[in-house]
């Protein structure tokens, strides 16, 4: 009831009591109208004054209410409240900041908000807290908290300063208001995604966000420096800007259609940097979904594979081919065949293959360098390529061995007419002179030829038959062509078995030597000398040549053992003669190229042969081939010097069968030129002939060398070499290779 009403109440009263009991003054008629018209008054008065108590009871009821709701509002809202004094003493606190800091009820009383503050912190507290006091307000600060019972969490802090001009302040003391918010969480969060910035920027591989129509939303610094287009260039633009036009529409097709179906798509593919040039990336693509499983975005991650791509290639290329001439190798060549023979077995179709190796390549390599053996090896792939279908295939096998594939023969004997005449035609191409280092060589080839069915059904027959076929035209005399045979084969098959066979030659006693005598033709034939000749004697087949055995024993490596033993043979058999018929007796023995490979060996084994058997080195002669002497100039004239140390005479086998030059002959230390039997055998008929071993013998004996004709069958031969002034002759005409118990 307020204060009006009451005031009103009253003057009612007043009026009802004055008519019940009337003053003298005034003048009252106690009429009943005016009395029932008063209580109508009254009870109308009584009505509204209840109405409004119930009003009045009806608002305290809501203020209660609102003052609890403020009070739960307070108590439970989501931030921490405290009321803090000028010196951060906490003067009130909501619910929510006791549970944020774990403050038991009990322990509520004079606590200062500087005691929950991390001490990490503190300095920075002090620091920004007299601030809060400070005009503008709403000040905010981030500090690490620690509860009451000691655990940490980051807390923004947002004040309130609570000035004077407040009604409220008039009667409470100057404070302020601070609230508190837990943002440990959302730290982290920050942290996280800041990390996560970090990483997206630092990455290596590229990354570019894309929304679902593909246009660019974001990208990293890698992926401007893959791409060379900087961030900016691209946003809110298509990924077809890095399209190179390489992958064809039906490519892009099955990438969307994957990322549609399956989420993400990883793969190869190339892309068109911003200056033009196309690259290789390793790319995957991951669709992102949003909360309701919608695509929202894609992420693609690529990383710069070219330079892989090309060293890959690179490998590939050298697993393949040949570096030097730029042809097929042994292993792309082998698989070629393999498909070529598939292919003709399917379609019924005839092929060949050929195999070359270039005549006296060693030599060549070995007198005007490697460099130039080289050139050489290069001007002769291009020649050979030349001879044949560019679809057809040429490789290099190794060294000066080349092979060739031809296909698409459809019957045998078309097979055999155009294989022939590409033989010849390659033959013809290679006797051409080549321009190398400013000068003309010439060379020539030996070619064999096998045809599939006939020859062989797999490629390891058939280039193992074109080698044996090859290697018959060597024999036939070089710079020709074999077609391979079946007896070829027989023939190759038999020499495997002398192979074996050698292996136990040797401990089985079954090598001997024969000497044949020099005799000196201008002294009535006297036996000046005798050259050891080694025999075979197979216990099956007889006695062997040494020309079908020695390049075996060259080839195993046995020519070191078996020529340490004819030197000592010989030597043994020399000193035996010196001791009973002919004192003044010469042996030569003839050495092959294997064994000059191992040259300091060499010297030794001599040297301890001659002092075994008490012998002079002067009566030893040493025969040695043109080509050996040709083979490393620089170390065979050393050692051919340090054994003219020890007195070994030296002769040069077979001369003018070589390549070598006056020139050379001058500058290695000869005794004794041996003429070739080929120049004696039509001595009597050839003029050239004669004319040759004129010029040899006026050579030698300017040279101060001496001369021994080989090979003398006739009184005639023997008749022309004296009247020349040759010193020795060696051949049937005097004596055949014989044992030793026979001279
Ligand atoms: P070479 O050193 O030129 O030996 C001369 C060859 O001519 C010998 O053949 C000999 O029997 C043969 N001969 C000699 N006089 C006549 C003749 O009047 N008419 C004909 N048609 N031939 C005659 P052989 O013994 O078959 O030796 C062949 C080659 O084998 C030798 O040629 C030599 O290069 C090599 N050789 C022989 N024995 C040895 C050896 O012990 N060591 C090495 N490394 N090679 C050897
Ligand atoms: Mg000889
Ligand atoms: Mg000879």
């Amino acid at each position: 009831m307020n204060r009006k009403n009451i005031k009103y109440f009253n003057e009612l009263r007043k009026k009802a009591e004055s008519l019940v009991y009337p003053t003298c003054e005034e003048d009252f008629e106690l009429n009943p109208e005016k009395i029932k018209h008063l209580f109508e008054e009254l009870s109308i008065n009584q009505v509204e004054l209840e109405r409004q108590y119930e009003d009045f009871k009806l608002t305290q009821t809501a203020l209660q209410q609102s003052r609890q709701d403020f009070a739960n509002l307070f108590d439970f809202a989501p931030v921490g409240y405290i009321r803090l004094d000028e010196n951060a003493q906490m003067l009130q606190m909501n619910k929510t900041f006791m549970t944020m800091l774990q403050i038991p009820p009990t322990k509520l009383k004079n606590k200062h908000f500087a005691q929950f503050v991390d001490e990490r912190d503190l300095a920075l507290f002090n620091v920004r807290f007299p601030a809060f006091y400070k005009k503008p307000d709403n000040k905010t600060l981030e500090l690490r908290l620690k509860t009451y019972k000691g655990e940490t969490f980051e807390a923004e802090l947002k004040a309130y300063f609570l000035d004077d001009t407040s009604e409220l302040s008039k009667k409470t003391q100057p404070c302020l208001l601070v609230t508190l918010t837990n943002v440990s969480e959302r730290k982290d969060m920050e942290r996280e995604l800041q990390l996560s910035a970090i990483v997206f920027e630092n990455s290596d591989a590229a990354i570019m966000i894309t929304d679902i129509e593909g246009r660019i939303l974001k990208t990293n610094l890698a992926f401007s420096k893959i791409t060379g287009y900087e961030s900016e260039e691209v946003l809110g633009r298509s990924t077809r800007i890095l399209n190179s036009g390489k992958q064809s529409k039906a490519f892009y097709q099955n990438l969307w259609q994957q990322l549609k179906t399956q989420g993400s798509w990883r793969g190869e593919i190339w892309n068109r940097h911003k200056n033009g040039t196309l690259y290789a990336e390793w790319l995957s693509i991951n669709s992102v979904a949003d909360k309701f499983g919608r695509t929202s975005h894609y992420i693609a991650i690529f990383n710069d594979i070219t330079q892989r791509k090309q060293d890959e290639e690179k490998i590939k290329y050298l697993a393949h081919y040949d570096i030097l001439t730029q042809l097929p190798n042994r292993a792309l060549f082998n698989d070629r065949l393999q498909h070529a023979i598939s292919y003709a077995k399917r379609h019924k179709q005839w092929l060949a293959v050929f195999f070359l190796d270039l005549d006296r390549f060693k030599q060549i390599n070995d007198t005007l360098g490697h460099a130039a053996g080289d050139v050489l090896l290069q001007q002769v792939a291009k020649r050979l390529k030349n001879c044949v279908r560019e679809t057809d295939t040429v490789a290099r096998f190794g060294g000066d061995e080349f092979v060739m594939l031809l296909t698409n023969f459809s019957d045998e004997e078309s097979a055999i007419l155009q294989s022939t005449e590409i033989s010849a035609h390659i033959l013809k191409a290679l006797s051409q002179p080549f321009d190398i280092a400013g000068g003309r060589v010439m060379s020539s080839g030996s070619v064999g030829f096998t045809l599939y069915p006939k020859d062989g059904y797999s490629a390891v027959e058939l280039i193992r038959n074109a080698d044996t076929a090859m290697y018959h035209a060597k024999e036939k005399g070089r710079n020709t062509y074999q077609h391979y045979t079946d007896e070829m084969h027989s023939n190759s098959l038999a020499r495997s078995l002398l192979e074996i066979e050698l292996h136990s030659a040797l401990a089985n006693q079954e090598l001997v030597l024969f000497y044949q005598p020099q005799v000196d033709l201008q002294n009535h034939n006297k036996i000046v000398a005798v050259e050891a000749l080694l025999r075979w004697r197979h216990p099956k087949k007889g006695i062997i040549p040494p020309n079908d055995f020695i390049p075996i024993l060259e080839e195993t490596g046995l020519i070191h053992a078996v020529g340490e033993w004819i030197l000592k043979t010989a030597c043994q058999q020399l000193k035996q003669w010196h001791t009973s018929k002919y004192s003044e007796l010469k042996m030569a023995v003839n050495l092959s190229a294997k064994q000059f490979m191992h040259c300091d060996h060499l010297v030794e084994t001599v040297k301890k042969v001659l002092a075994d058997c008490q012998l002079d080195g002067r009566y030893l002669e040493l025969e040695i081939t043109e080509s050996v002497m040709m083979q490393n100039l620089q170390e065979t004239s050393n050692v051919l010097r340090q054994l003219r140390e020890i007195g070994v005479c030296i002769s040069l086998d077979d001369f003018g069968t070589g390549y070598s030059s006056l020139a050379y002959l001058k500058k290695f230390p000869l005794d004794t030129l041996k003429i070739d039997a080929s120049f004696v055998r039509d001595i009597a008929e050839d003029k050239d002939d004669q004319i040759i071993i004129q010029s040899v013998i006026a050579i030698a004996a300017q040279m101060l060398l001496n001369t021994v004709a080989e090979g003398i069958e006739n009184q005639a031969q023997a008749d022309f070499l004296i009247a020349q002034g040759c010193k020795l002759g060696q051949g049937f005409f005097y004596s055949k290779p014989v044992p030793a118990e026979l001279l």
